[in-house]
């Protein structure tokens, strides 16, 4: 299956390919991803979704297309809904930024796949730049070099966030980046690896505070490998999961699990998890 811009999200391409989100999905709950996949789940269709899209769209140049194939972001007067209302907010901020638009000036939503561990996998760049557009960056912003590198290209990848605060980790007992708990890292690393050479990868992060706020992260060349590694890991077990060779684990906590949880005991007080 080749790979376009109007058969990228559907479900087919979503069985054939694995992407950043879905190998997400399927380390967070097997079962909850697999259910996705099948249509007997809607694991998040929410507006913050729909607001991410909103911002992508705008710097793709297809906002029009995006309004008109999202009545939903309307209210019934035919102005925008107040999230949308704050998106607008949100792209005026990041365009009187001269860095954030040179981030966000490169080739954009390009579709990269490959095999990772033996699996295919999809993934759609936001901004990736070439070796001029790094060399003006550097001419411009000179405290960018170390992150630019040889200035082959850089991989940017758009955030629309509620905030940039740290999130607390049930797995890790501490709190974390927002870049970890989002598993950003994965994205970063699957995307360097699709792209093949090695580019930089950088979030260009928007919020959606009271006063949007803006940043510019780069992703450490360590963590994208260590990250790396958990995807060469476990992306296999997944695409068998896939394709019905293994039973999905439940995790048993998420929305999904409790939805669909049947009681068969009766438990002692001491054995609830909360
Ligand atoms: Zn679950």
């Amino acid at each position: 299956m080749i790979l376009n811009q109007a058969n990228y999200y559907s479900k087919e391409a979503d069985m054939e390919y694995m992407s950043a989100s879905q190998f997400k999905n399927f380390k967070r709950c097997e079962a909850a991803a697999m259910a996705e996949l099948r249509d007997e789940y809607a694991l998040d269709e929410s507006t913050a979704l729909l607001v991410g899209g909103y911002v992508d769209a705008h710097f793709e140049g297809t906002l029009d297309v995006y309004r008109a194939q999202h009545p939903e972001i309307f209210k019934k007067d035919g102005t925008l809904k107040s999230d949308f209302v704050k998106a607008d907010e949100i792209i005026a901020r990041a365009e009187r930024d001269e860095l954030f638009m040179l981030l966000m000036s490169g080739k954009k939503q390009v579709i990269v796949t490959g095999k990772i561990a033996g699996v295919p996998f999809k993934g759609k760049i936001d901004s990736l730049l070439d070796a001029d557009a790094c060399r003006e960056m550097v001419r411009r912003f000179p405290e960018t070099a170390p992150v630019v590198g040889f200035g082959d290209g850089m991989i940017v990848d758009l955030k629309c966030m509620k905030d940039m605060h740290r999130v607390w980790s049930d797995d890790e007992h501490s709190y974390v980046s927002f870049v970890d708990a989002w598993g950003y890292d994965y994205q970063g690393a699957i995307y360097q690896k699709l792209e093949g050479h090695a580019l930089p990868f950088v979030l260009a992060v928007t919020t959606k505070e009271t006063e949007p706020n803006l940043e510019a992260i780069s992703l450490s060349g360590d963590d994208l490998d260590l990250a790396l590694s958990d995807v060469e890991e476990l992306a296999p077990r997944y695409a068998a999961i896939k394709r019905g060779e293994i039973e999905p684990e439940r995790c048993e906590k998420c929305p999904y699990c409790i939805a669909t949880k049947k009681l068969r005991r009766i438990i002692d007080l001491t054995e609830l998890e909360v």
